[in-house]
């Protein structure tokens, strides 16, 4: 059997992964548009900020590792078309130019997003940047050190925006951030949480300008200088542009059935409208637990799981893409924060009546001290008011305690009540918790709520 990958990213890594683990004797045949094998755009700001310090680190995978492993890795070379009645691809090698045919007996395509590209006046000038991939993480890098980028405006206030955010801003510079969402962060957190962020970021030299349309982009010598909204004008000596993505489809269309996003279509097996192709990652839709509905959640660890089980349904499994919850976590400055699920930014867009207890608390008994090491901690656990089914749940903290969000992911997937969470046994030791823990103290509230 032959099969061709596309796309070296979370997505087409894992496949070719799951294929050499479990029928090693495929011809795999792996492509990537790019000049550089499987780089992982989760690694940018560890790279940024300097923690990681060679940029091409920042990859699960060489060509020389791949091809030793009797992968055929070709870098530099695109899938420009797919005739799927043929089971063809067509390859132009940027390299050198040329072109050429390969057939195949499976393809899968994870050919991922590039940052989208605000259609206003100006967006055309110079120094404004994406954030996404090892071409846009080294000139990014390089304006962090840069003396004349005093004023950054990032547009898009979701986790990627204020990531870039806090690298700039850590590099000294005055950071704008513009969202159209009323709060930063608004899809991954409620107000009481984006509140204790927004003033962490307002200590560090990071405005928000939310509630704001950008309207065009001002330059002086083919240079941008600042971005004009419906309410304001914010000099920039860097636009760093992080609001959504667009699927890397193009060359799909009237091939294989696309949504009107440009997103591909896929079945629960990760089949695409054409037989013997398939497709994972950010250019897909992935099951929802909270709606039992597909929605759009482009996150690494999605593409993670439906690369490996595609490698499976490709020799005749039928495993289906079991749903997820769009878990994140994101650590700003001193607070660490998780989420998962439906939230109050999110509720109405997915037609979703909740309900929802707040629990703020020390992460370990009042005997111990801030001053040695305790810290506060917001939880919030969503529900279903019909039925108290678990929809989702927010947590801040300065200590990491992220990992309790994980818990509730799997209460999601798996259909539980806040009843199911009100007595779970979860451990007690005062150097990590309380005797009841948030989660048991939220279910519990929750609880009474519904009685
Ligand atoms: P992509 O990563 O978009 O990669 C697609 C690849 O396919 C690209 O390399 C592209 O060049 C190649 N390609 C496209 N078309 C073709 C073609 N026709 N021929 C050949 N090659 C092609 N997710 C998390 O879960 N956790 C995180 O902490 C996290 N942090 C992130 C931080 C940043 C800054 C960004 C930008 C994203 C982050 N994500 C995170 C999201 C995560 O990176 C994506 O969900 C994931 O990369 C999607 O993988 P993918 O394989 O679908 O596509």
């Amino acid at each position: 059997m032959k099969v061709i990958v596309v796309g070296s990213s979370h997505g087409g890594f894992e496949t070719v992964r799951g294929i050499l683990a479990e029928h090693p004797e495929t011809e795999i045949q792996w492509y990537e548009k790019g000049d550089f094998l499987s780089f992982l755009s989760c690694g940018m700001q560890l790279y940024l900020e300097g923690v990681v310090k060679d940029v091409n680190a920042v990859s699960y995978a060489t060509p020389e590792g791949m091809r030793a492993a009797g992968v055929h890795v070709f870098v530099e070379q695109e899938i420009v078309k797919i005739d799927p009645a043929m089971h063809k691809v067509h390859v132009l090698n940027h390299a050198d130019g040329s072109e050429r045919d390969e057939d195949y007996d499976k393809l899968v395509l994870s050919v991922g997003a590039v940052p989208a590209v605000l259609p206003v006046e100006g967006h055309s000038l110079k120094n404004i940047y994406g954030m996404r991939g090892r071409d846009w993480a080294i000139k990014l890098k390089a304006k962090t050190v840069d003396p004349e980028i005093k004023n950054v405006v990032v547009i898009g206030a979701g986790y990627i925006g204020i990531e870039a955010a806090e690298v700039f801003a850590k590099a000294g510079k005055h950071v704008t951030v513009i969202d159209v969402l009323p709060r930063l962060l608004n899809l991954y957190l409620d107000e009481e949480f984006t509140e204790v962020l927004t003033d962490e970021m307002l200590g560090h030299d990071i405005y928000p300008a939310t509630g704001q349309t950008v309207k065009r982009f001002e330059g002086k010598e083919g240079k941008v200088t600042s971005v004009v909204t419906d309410q304001g004008e914010y000099p920039a000596d860097l636009v760093v542009q992080a609001a959504g993505i667009k699927a890397n489809t193009d060359f799909l269309k009237n091939v294989i059935e696309l949504d009107d996003h440009g997103l591909i279509k896929i079945d629960k097996y990760l089949q695409t409208s054409e037989k013997d192709i398939y497709a994972v990652g950010d250019a897909t839709l992935v099951p929802f637990a909270p709606t039992d509905q597909s929605n759009r959640v482009a996150l690494a660890t999605n593409a993670r799981r439906q690369g490996r089980i595609a490698a499976k349904n490709l020799f005749g499994a039928k495993k289906p893409m079991p749903s997820v919850s769009g878990s994140s976590a994101l650590s700003v400055f001193q607070y660490h924060f998780a989420s998962t699920g439906v939230k109050a930014g999110t509720s109405d867009k997915l037609g979703i009546e909740t309900k929802s207890v707040l629990v703020q608390d020390t992460v370990q008994p009042e005997f111990v001290s801030m001053e040695d090491g305790n810290a506060k901690v917001w939880f919030k656990l969503t529900y279903a008011p019909s039925d108290g089914r678990v929809l989702g749940a927010q947590i801040l903290s300065k200590r990491d305690v992220t990992a309790n969000i994980n818990v509730i992911s799997l209460a999601i997937q798996q259909n539980l009540k806040v009843s199911d969470l009100a007595y779970t046994d979860f451990f007690f030791q005062p150097g990590f918790d309380r005797p009841w823990n948030i989660i048991n103290v939220a279910a519990q509230k929750a609880v009474s709520q519904l009685e």
